[in-house]
């Protein structure tokens, strides 16, 4: 176990590397990066971390798995107190229908919307809570089509699944979000992403957001137009394996 202030450290020196690719890549394009969000992964990772990275600046924390996200958000929230200005959480994994109502409990953006069964119950948890939960949705960028256990939406059914999501008042359509397929060149697979985002910004405006971009492809994601990139071991480290 490192110390607390070895861990501050550690985190602040991965949050700079982070930040100065950001710079790089968004130069390169000519974009503001100030306009890209860096939203830090903190799955596996314990709730002192968020709140070491809290200190450091970071305002959007994403998680990925319920109900360990929930917890993690209950505990940071209880550590930094009703004067502190709260965090962003995005929960950005794969989601069950029947846990979606108790994620939109707290999450205020999620990432993983790729099917219709996940809105009406995202609708209900948010709207018990006189919440409103901004939704993206997730498109499987495969070219060779879904494959069993991959997420995402098909291209083809996002239109519907936008619209969906348009018509829940406890719910705001964000945009898209994509993980690049393993055996695909990323730039490539963020192109097709792009175009599934302008035509959903032809019907709806407001839904601006491209989550898009991790660790290892964050510079091709921002070079394609991503406004919100999910980092995680860049930042905390590599992650131990899921036991
Ligand atoms: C874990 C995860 C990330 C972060 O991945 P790193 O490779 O650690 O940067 C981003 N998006 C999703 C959906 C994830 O599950």
């Amino acid at each position: 176990m490192t110390s607390g202030g070895d861990r501050r450290d550690e985190l602040a020196a991965g949050l700079r590397d982070v930040h100065r690719r950001i710079a790089a890549a968004a130069a390169r394009v000519g974009r503001d990066p100030a306009d890209i969000t860096l939203v830090v992964v903190t799955k596996t990772y314990p709730a002192t971390d968020v709140l070491l990275l809290a200190e450091l600046g970071v305002r959007d924390i994403g998680e990925n798995r319920h109900p360990e996200s929930r917890d993690k958000a209950a505990a940071v929230s209880t550590s930094l107190g009703d004067d502190a200005e709260p965090l962003r959480w995005h929960f950005v994994g794969g989601l069950q229908t029947n846990k979606a109502a108790a994620v939109a409990d707290y999450a205020d953006l999620v990432h993983s919307v790729d099917r219709t069964r996940l809105v009406a119950a995202l609708a209900r948890g948010a709207s018990r809570r006189g919440r409103i939960v901004r939704c993206l949705v997730q498109v499987d960028l495969d070219p060779e089509g879904p494959r069993p256990g991959r997420s995402g939406a098909t291209p083809a059914n996002v239109p519907a699944l936008a619209d969906l999501i348009a018509a829940e008042s406890a719910l705001q359509l964000g945009g898209v979000m994509a993980v690049a397929p393993l055996d695909s060149h990323p730039r490539v697979a963020f192109e097709r992403l792009l175009a599934v985002a302008n035509r959903m910004r032809e019907e709806h405006p407001g839904a601006t957001d491209i989550s898009a971009g991790m660790s290892g492809d964050l510079e091709a994601a921002i070079e394609v137009g991503a406004t919100h990139v999910r980092v995680g071991r860049a930042v905390l480290g590599e992650r131990p394996p899921l036991g």
